[in-house]
């Protein structure tokens, strides 16, 4: 299973990630490749492999990405060599893109993909919080808004809705999704019985 989480920058997606995570150790954050640069207390490896624009364009004509996209004016993308790490380590990937990057990813995988789309509870409260983290100026969140709409068209491609009011609640809302995916039989692929005959 791998699970693509998509929702408009102010949605809450990394709180709800970092729950998620901190409630199923099976599941693993899909670093992705970006050229945007490091943020305070962000980590190379951790949050983002972060590279220049030249490697990143090395990257894409060597076909490593799964996806890739440039989000407000930066490029992003997921490499195929961190997925399959991932699941070989037997874990749940989780694919914290954009919708361009979604989209992509959509178009690639079968019913093992999970595809959730996470939505602030409205467009008054994305605006507030938004505005309240006091680090964009007002063309940025402005910008971040405009985004935002556009992404929201893309919601009805993603099989799961949620919307993050409660944050606790949209975790178990999530928790719940996971579970139901794992009893579907397409995932499960054989009868989970004993091999003996009953016979
Ligand atoms: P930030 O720079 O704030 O961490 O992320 C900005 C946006 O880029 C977020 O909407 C995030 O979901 C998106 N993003 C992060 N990694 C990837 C990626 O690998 N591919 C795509 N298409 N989008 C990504």
């Amino acid at each position: 299973m791998i699970l693509l989480i998509t929702g408009p920058s102010g949605a809450g997606k990394s709180s709800f990630i970092g729950e998620l995570m901190a409630a199923d150790d099976r599941l693993a954050f899909s670093v992705s490749t970006t050229t945007r640069p490091m943020r305070a207390g962000e980590v190379d490896g951790r949050e983002y492999d972060f590279v220049d624009e030249t490697a990143f364009d090395r990257l894409v004509a060597e076909s490593a990405f799964v996806e890739w996209a440039t989000v407000h004016d930066n490029k992003y993308g997921t490499r195929r060599s961190r997925l399959v790490e991932m699941t070989d380590a037997g874990k749940i990937p989780i694919l914290d893109i954009d919708v361009q990057g979604g989209i992509q990813v959509l178009d690639q995988f079968g019913p093992e993909l999970v595809s959730v789309f996470l939505f602030p509870p409205s467009w008054d409260e994305l605006e507030r919080r938004l505005t309240s983290r006091g680090t964009d100026d007002i063309e940025v969140i402005t910008k971040r808004l405009r985004t935002a709409r556009g992404e929201v068209d893309f919601a009805p491609k993603y099989s799961y809705w949620i919307v993050n009011n409660d944050l606790g609640a949209a975790v178990e809302r999530m928790r719940a999704v996971i579970a139901a995916e794992e009893c579907r039989s397409i995932i499960l692929g054989t009868p989970p019985l004993e091999s003996d005959d009953p016979a």
